[in-house]
């Protein structure tokens, strides 16, 4: 059996988790957020019922979200 550190992997995916929904609350809120990559505003879509995504003008950042309420 190979013992694989699922713990640190968990801790980094929860990190950037909240750190994409910090990032959708702010442009929700109307405030701008620049893309880290490109420097271009973020900016907020509804792709479904209960289901956002991020994304700059030139599509180097992309976040889909499930947002709770
Ligand atoms: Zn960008």
């Amino acid at each position: 059996m190979t013992k694989i550190d699922f713990s640190q992997i968990n801790k980094t995916a929860a990190e950037s988790f909240n750190q994409q929904r910090n990032v959708i609350k702010r442009i929700a809120k109307g405030q701008t957020v620049l893309c880290e990559a490109c420097e271009k505003p973020l900016t907020l879509t509804v792709l479904s019922e209960g289901e956002s995504g991020v994304q700059c003008s030139k599509g180097c950042t992309q976040i889909n979200l499930e947002l709770d309420a």
